[in-house]
């Protein structure tokens, strides 16, 4: 098919094809490592910053998943690779406001970061109106447990931000299906330190919600220590695609 809207130059694809090789061996080793099986682990590319012709060639490339972290940037060039003819699956990364939710329903897949229960309404609100099958929903976890930081809070009884409270305002929401957890490693925190904290809260997690068996962790610089500590998805964007020119 002819595709003037979002043409893909030659020199990018094959960067970008470097990248995905460089990318896969890395997770190839760290599942080996692990006594994992590589297919366990979804890689994400997280094409923020990143144009729709970007997102094109990855595709054509093989890649089925593709995050986002704004709903300003996500939705355009969700529509724009849509025009041009794929179809990969949207993860919504980022944090999210209550007042995108009906924007990102429109377009994701999977959204990462619900980690309030005021937001896990307002998600399930929005995927009533605005689509038309279910949104699969990892609740963002805090690992270091800062209440100034992003993600639920492990253990905690807080009404609005306790993670078995997020968790089951998520479950109970009728458009929603709770998948699993995701988090981020925090600044200056040993990776293995944290995703090994990480792996003890998805494990009581799982306890309580047998079928949320996804584990969102690991970027470019630590997907090897999230793997080893049981992640399912690698949320990988520069080492894919390239230093971003701005840090978001
Ligand atoms: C940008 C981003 C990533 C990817 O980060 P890299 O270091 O470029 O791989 C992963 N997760 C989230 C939540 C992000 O915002």
């Amino acid at each position: 098919m002819t595709d003037r809207a979002t043409p893909v130059p030659p020199d990018r694809r094959a960067e970008l094809a470097a990248g995905l090789a460089r990318v896969r061996a890395r997770i190839a080793d760290a599942c080996a490592a692990a006594g994992r099986d590589h297919t366990e682990v979804t890689m994400i590319a997280v094409t923020k910053t990143y144009p729709a012709s970007d997102v094109v060639a990855l595709a054509g490339l093989g890649v089925p998943d593709m995050g986002e972290n704004r709903d300003q940037e996500a939705a355009p060039k969700a529509a724009e690779v849509a025009a041009a003819g794929a179809h990969p699956r949207w993860h919504f990364i980022g944090q999210l406001q209550r007042n995108k939710c009906r924007s990102v329903v429109r377009y994701a897949d999977v959204v990462h970061s619900v980690d309030s229960v005021r937001l896990a309404g307002a998600l399930g609100v929005a995927a009533e109106r605005g689509r038309d099958r279910p949104l699969e929903v990892l609740v963002q976890v805090s690992i270091d447990g800062d209440p100034a930081r992003g993600g639920a809070l492990p253990g905690s009884a807080d009404p609005e931000r306790g993670l078995d409270r997020v968790a089951e305002a998520v479950a109970a929401a009728g458009p929603l299906r709770l998948a699993g957890l995701m988090a981020v490693a925090p600044l200056g925190w040993e990776p293995e330190r944290a995703f090994a904290t990480l792996a003890g809260v998805a494990e009581g997690f799982r306890a309580a919600h047998p079928q949320a068996v996804a584990l969102s962790a690991g970027m470019s610089g630590d997907l090897e220590a999230a793997i080893a500590y049981g992640a399912t998805h690698v949320r990988v964007g520069s080492a894919l695609l390239g230093m971003r020119p701005t840090l978001r």
